[in-house]
């Protein structure tokens, strides 16, 4: 299969596979997320792949999701058209990456942003370099976090709570001491140390990676890691529709204030 906004790289046992779109600092369009989908199938069902590694090509990981495609209607879509899409392309594809039965490593420089940070949670482990910082930045623009609220299950409740609140950015020194990240290597060595960690991985037994992924994840689950995903992904949908959400951008306390006064009437 090929692709136009992905690439996928073979190197012995371990699939690499980036997000191919440098130009738009690797924005999630739509067709970018399809074709992730599709590479990581690929891998997935690869007997030949033991480990797959999601990078990001370019100075950046990804900026999340491209908002500039979806336009400015998607604010004011109606719900049943917005959920669908968002249940399939960023809901379900994410959790489809934290379901790989391989093990997964996010390989992360610049920004990881947002949907960006989303995909990158998903992997089992996280290789950063120095100059790579992790933020959600959309409570301040009036949503409620991305649509998977990974982040108590990878920062801890307080930190979630602080990054969300705030918006700020998580560094990638920061990033190590929390957990998100295992390995923090200077960029030029990013490629090597997580193609190192991927083939140290690769040597053990395929089944017995499978199985022990299966029972972390399990451990997650029976803490209510999936429920209380599936509970927040429609709480997310329900800041879509609110006010302040659909004020934002430019002119945003006025338009504001516009519709609370309709609201009201
Ligand atoms: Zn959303």
């Amino acid at each position: 299969m090929s692709f136009d906004m992905i690439s996928y790289e073979q190197i012995g046992a371990v699939a690499r596979v980036s997000q191919n779109r440098p130009e738009k600092r690797n924005a999630q369009n739509a067709q970018l997320l399809d074709e992730l989908d599709a590479a990581l199938e690929q891998a997935a069902g690869d007997d030949s792949v033991r480990v797959i590694i999601l990078g990001g090509k370019g100075p950046h990981f990804s900026a999340g999701h491209d908002v500039r495609e979806l336009g400015d209607g998607y604010m004011t879509q109606p719900t049943e058209q917005r959920y669908a899409y968002e249940e399939r392309r960023y809901y379900s594809y994410a959790l489809k990456i934290w379901d790989i039965p391989k093990p997964t490593i996010a390989q992360v420089q610049g920004a990881c942003v947002a949907g960006g940070f989303m995909v990158a949670a998903m992997c089992d482990l996280l290789v950063a370099s120095e100059d790579a910082y992790f933020s959600d930045h959309v409570v301040p623009m009036g949503s409620v976090g991305v649509e998977v609220l990974f982040h108590p299950w990878v920062l801890g409740h307080r930190l979630a709570k602080e990054i969300l609140y705030t918006g700020r950015r998580i560094t990638a020194v920061e990033a190590r001491e929390v957990g998100l990240a295992t390995r923090v290597v200077p960029r030029d060595e990013l490629e090597s140390e997580a193609l190192k960690l991927a083939n140290d991985i690769a040597k053990s037994p395929p089944f017995a990676l499978k199985m022990t992924k299966k029972s972390l994840n399990r451990t997650l689950d029976i803490q209510g890691f999936r429920a209380a995903l599936d509970a927040h992904f429609d709480t997310h949908q329900l800041a879509h529709t609110s006010a302040e959400t659909r004020a934002r951008g430019v002119g945003a306390e006025q338009r504001l204030e516009k519709l609370k006064a309709a609201a009201r009437t």
